[in-house]
């Protein structure tokens, strides 16, 4: 699609142009195999010498088109869709990391990306150094080894709400001969795009904002074409070496910018197959058409709700980046000056048992362990995710026992606040 288009557009338009009497929609091409006149065609698809659909588990049109217009919104040069952001995190990880080498990772991550890169990576031979993303340039710089091959962080993290200093930590991976990944999950594209700062491959739960509705599990991976994988050919010898799977071709000299992205594809999703469905992935393309309303709604009502409650006698502190005064604040004008995200997190007085009674007392924002989507729902992190933590023990991880995760939906924002008033005077 025309670069010149802004993110608005892009999310409509990007990945699917119909021709004369198309389908306006993608459409969903719910099939497993394709055909083909010839066994030469065919066989041409298997050597990578000619592009086409020939297996699903590899490539679908309907996948690939919503993957496509993701790769716009990023500024990125090819993307792949994952059955999950968990699948998209290893992946993104695997396809340059194996047995014997290690990563770096931002302490401040998801729990899911904590334990994939601090337990089950390391079953498989990588290890991993947590940084925290507030690390000093000297600290980071502590971290690399001379098999560290790559650096992971989020744009905006889940659920601490710490923005990264995107270009500070694409230097310090460059300073290594190293990528930057960035998981923008929280941010979306449409509030902040790390390829512009530097960052070198993105990847996203699809099942957050991009969805938005909760109705599909998902992931992407984005690559901005952009890291020099030759000019530090010996650290990824899975791209610039011959690959015995696929007839001696190596990825570099023969995809160019797209062989991270090609090699994902043909080699990790031929042999461990996480793919989504083309129907989760035609619905992630309809709601990616409306992601730049709804990511406007959902800021402007997270910001309306953490001023409310900043000045609330019932709360004792809100912690939202996008809030003047925010350990982030400066952070997030920098690299999301148009909003954050729509999830706020709010300590109520009176620890956990007022939580708990704020909680049950709500009406309309919801009890759910999900985040990211149109409906306001509010989680008790000392009742529910660390449940089996005593309150000493929670302080050590850093959460107060009267901690709520809020994640701020589309409704209208008056009846949002109006239902937590209520449920904070029973608090
Ligand atoms: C939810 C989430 C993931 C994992 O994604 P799933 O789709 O649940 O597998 C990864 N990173 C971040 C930041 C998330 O919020």
């Amino acid at each position: 699609m025309d670069r010149n288009y802004s993110i608005e557009t892009k999310c409509i338009h990007s990945g699917w142009n119909p021709g004369n009497g198309e389908a306006r929609q993608i459409p969903i091409y719910q099939s497993t195999t394709f055909k083909y006149d010839s066994a030469d065609e065919m066989g041409k698809l298997f050597d990578l010498e000619a592009s086409g659909y020939f297996y699903t588990r590899l490539q679908n049109p309907t996948n690939d088109a919503v993957a496509a217009r993701i790769a716009d919104l990023e500024g990125g040069v090819g993307a792949i869709l994952t059955s999950s952001g968990q699948a998209a995190t290893f992946f993104s990880i695997f396809n340059i990391c194996e047995a014997g080498g290690h990563i770096i990772c931002t302490s401040e991550i998801y729990g899911g990306t904590f334990n994939l890169a601090g337990v089950t990576l390391k079953k498989m031979g990588i290890d991993c150094t947590f940084v925290s993303a507030d690390a000093t340039d000297e600290e980071l710089d502590a971290a690399f080894r001379p098999n560290t091959k790559l650096v992971f962080a989020e744009s905006i993290s889940n659920p601490a709400l710490v923005v990264l200093d995107i270009e500070r930590f694409a230097a310090a991976a460059h300073r290594h001969g190293v990528p930057l990944i960035v998981d923008n999950t929280f941010a979306t594209p449409v509030n902040c795009r790390p390829f512009e700062w530097g960052a070198d491959i993105v990847t996203h739960s699809t099942t957050k904002y991009m969805d938005g509705h909760a109705v599909q599990v998902g992931g992407c991976i984005v690559d901005s074409g952009n890291f020099d994988w030759e000019a530090h050919a010996d650290k990824f010898p899975g791209l610039t070496t011959p690959d015995e799977s696929y007839h001696g071709i190596t990825y570099t000299k023969k995809f160019g910018k797209l062989a991270y992205i090609t090699k994902a594809t043909s080699q990790l999703m031929r042999d461990l197959g996480s793919i989504p469905s083309p129907m989760n992935c035609y619905l992630l393309g309809v709601s990616l058409e409306s992601l730049p309303l709804r990511m406007e709604r959902h800021c402007s009502n997270a910001l309306a709700i953490a001023k409310h409650l900043q000045s609330h006698e019932k709360i004792a502190s809100v912690h939202y980046p996008g809030l003047e005064g925010d350990k982030y604040y400066e952070l997030a004008k920098k690299y999301m000056p148009n909003g954050t995200c729509g999830v706020i997190s709010v300590e109520v007085k009176g620890g956990r048992e007022s939580a708990v009674r704020f909680l049950d007392s709500l009406k309309l924002a919801s009890i759910a362990t999900h985040v990211a989507d149109a409906k306001t729902c509010v989680l008790h992190p000392a009742s529910h995710t660390h449940r089996q933590l005593t309150d000493e023990q929670l302080k050590e991880a850093g959460i107060s026992a009267g901690l709520i995760r809020m994640s701020v939906g589309i409704e209208n924002v008056d009846d949002l606040i109006a239902d937590i008033d209520q449920a904070l005077e029973k608090a």
